[in-house]
């Protein structure tokens, strides 16, 4: 990438003799927002933490429009960190809370007074200026908080987790105002959280982590056409994850069953496909395009689709998406017979073990 505004190389971080990071590389293009996206523990804070400068690193480097930031304090990292308990200061206004960051940093009078109008502009909040935090709704004191970080026109914004103190129903919504401001604003941004819909509704990018390393990069169609492995195929949206032993590049053989793959292989052993609920049809036992058969265990009509359950040989479960128009669904009842049929471009095999 010849555009990199943050790059970050080999971050590490070790706690005693655990490692919460490893070995993180990453490229941040001006303007872009980034997610880390992982479950509990996967790293990915203390990651955002290393990177604002509130945890030194082990390892690695951090560079900003190629500058090195190791060893650099937090407040001199023009980064503006979003936490996600906002941590607004109870005692002061909206307003000094605003301006907190432009007042340690000993900024002119009218100068922060400009900065305060136009950031609480931005956030819609400049009839507030003077409340304190307990006089404003969960989603004011986050737009109160994004206000702040932004104050000191960060060169790249850091979003802990921002909108899991909000109520379900605002989630979307204060989303999609951060994400419009940023755009608006050409703000570089990495935002942490745990949340795969509100992840795949901001990000430009993805970073999926697991167990401190990043598991894969991409945007949203990369992740889901093409997961680099089983834990990503499983982590965003649903796969079908079929255990098995590849025989001769082409068959994948489950206790009880031999799977024909669309696809030829070049590994062998254990291995694990993966198959989109939406990426494969409901076919008659013996039509030949049906790779394999499996019980119909139930079909429920879910507006868009017929989710079917089935069940392999093996006890897998597999869902499967039916069209409601045309689908071959409705001809099945519980416990027939079915085929599964799927071609080549819906087909992924990994050979991890899964
Ligand atoms: P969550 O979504 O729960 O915050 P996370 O993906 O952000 O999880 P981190 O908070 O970065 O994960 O933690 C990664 C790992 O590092 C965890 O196993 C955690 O227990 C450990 N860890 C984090 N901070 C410390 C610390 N100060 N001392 C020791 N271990 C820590």
């Amino acid at each position: 990438m010849t555009d990199t505004y943050l790059r970050i190389q080999g971050l590490t971080k070790r706690f005693g003799a655990s490692v919460a990071v490893r070995d993180v590389d990453l490229d941040v293009r001006q303007g872009e927002l980034v997610v880390l996206l992982g479950p509990s523990g996967c790293g990915k804070t203390t990651t955002l933490r290393m990177i604002a400068g509130f945890v030194e690193a082990s390892e690695g480097r951090i560079l900003l429009e190629g500058q090195d930031y190791a060893g650099l304090p937090p407040y001199r990292r023009e980064m503006g960190m979003v936490f996600q308990s906002y941590a607004l200061f109870p005692h002061m206004t909206v307003a000094q809370n605003v301006t907190f960051g432009l007042r340690m940093r000993k900024l002119p009078r009218p100068e922060i007074e400009a900065r305060l109008a136009e950031t609480l502009d931005m956030v819609k909040l400049s009839t507030m200026a003077e409340r304190y935090p307990r006089q404003l709704s969960g989603g004011q004191q986050q737009r109160v908080a994004l206000a702040r970080a932004l104050a000191i026109r960060p060169k790249v914004l850091l979003l802990d987790e921002p909108l899991s103190n909000l109520d379900a129903n605002l989630r979307q919504q204060v989303a999609r105002e951060i994400r419009a401001l940023q755009r608006a604003a050409g703000l570089t941004a990495l935002m942490v959280t745990h949340d795969q819909d509100e992840a795949m509704m901001m990000a430009d990018r993805l970073v999926v982590m697991s167990d401190g390393l990043v598991q894969q990069v991409g945007t949203q169609e990369e992740l889901y056409e093409r997961p680099a492995n089983t834990f990503v195929a499983r982590f965003i949206g649903h796969s079908n994850l079929i255990r098995g032993m590849l025989e001769g590049g082409e068959r994948l053989v489950i206790p009880g069953a031999t799977i024909g793959l669309a696809g030829h292989y070049d590994s062998s052993g254990d291995c694990t496909l993966a198959i989109r609920p939406e990426r494969a049809r409901i076919c008659a036992p013996d039509d030949p395009a049906a790779r394999i058969t499996a019980k119909v265990e139930d079909a429920t009509y879910v507006g868009a689709h017929v989710e079917v359950l089935l069940v392999l040989p093996d006890s897998t479960r597999v869902i499967l998406h039916d069209p409601t128009d045309g689908g071959a669904a409705r001809r099945f009842a519980p416990g027939d017979l079915a085929g599964i049929a799927w071609d080549l471009a819906s087909e992924r095999l990994f050979d991890d073990a899964g």
